[in-house]
């Protein structure tokens, strides 16, 4: 058997020459379910730190040979997912900031709405967001014959790599608590991370034989998708809620 991550002929259940498993394969919906749970708990995980420093220099391609079966020397996605959740938790407590105080005006019975969803599930958001924008960028990238389980791990590292950069302004925010300040902050941040999730979906699929227009335009509307799915998800569950 051929090893992924090395392409060492290997015998037996792990590499010799670099230490994976042979028996890594193509995830499913199932495996990554095993991976997310199994790996991610019982595992201790290196390249932690390796994996941030790829997901900020050359996100794309990262995740593709991660997905493709280079797997060894990242940190699992959903791991690393879970323990941004749990830092951007406790980096929160110390601030305090109402949505409602940095959206803009005349939208504020919407931006109510959203801050109730958001300070009862504020977490809950980026786990909703996962696979709204794995639906985008499955069904704007089908001829990739990328499957939605991959789909599902590419965008997890996004939202992961999203988390990472509001730490800084979550840090900052705790001390210099000045709205006009934060708003600011805000909208530049909300620029940057599309930007950021553009850049990623280009690059990941890249090497799939897309024409560079064809491209570009697909990775802007798989996020144009995914932004609107996310407003009817969240105004649905919203409404929903204010009807209870
Ligand atoms: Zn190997």
């Amino acid at each position: 058997m051929k090893c992924l991550n090395c392409e060492n002929i290997a015998e037996g259940n792990f590499c010799e020459n670099c230490g994976q498993k042979i028996s890594t394969r193509r995830f499913s919906l199932i495996s990554i379910f095993d991976y997310a749970v199994l790996n991610g708990i019982f595992s201790v995980n290196k390249g932690i730190l390796f994996t941030v420093k790829k997901l900020l220099t050359k996100p794309g391609h990262s995740i593709r040979e991660y997905i493709q079966g280079k797997r060894i020397n990242y940190f699992n996605a959903f791991t690393l997912l879970l323990l941004l959740l749990t830092l951007a938790y406790f980096l929160e407590e110390f601030t305090g900031i109402k949505l409602a105080d940095i959206t803009a005006e005349g939208s504020e019975e919407f931006a109510n709405l959203l801050e109730e969803f958001m300070k009862e599930y504020p977490r809950i958001i980026y786990l909703i967001n996962i696979p709204l924008l794995a639906i985008s960028s499955y069904l704007f990238f089908r001829k990739s014959k990328y499957n939605f389980a991959e789909n599902i791990v590419l965008d997890t590292y996004i939202i992961s790599a999203q988390i990472i950069m509001t730490l800084p302004f979550s840090i900052l925010v705790i001390f210099y608590n000045n709205v006009e300040f934060i708003k600011i902050i805000y909208n530049i941040y909300s620029v940057i991370t599309l930007i950021y999730a553009f850049w990623v979906i280009y690059q990941f699929f890249s090497k799939s034989g897309y024409k560079k227009m064809s491209l570009i335009f697909r990775s802007i509307f798989s996020l144009i998708l995914y932004m609107i799915l996310q407003l009817i998800t969240i105004v649905s569950i919203a409404l929903v809620k204010s009807h209870i």
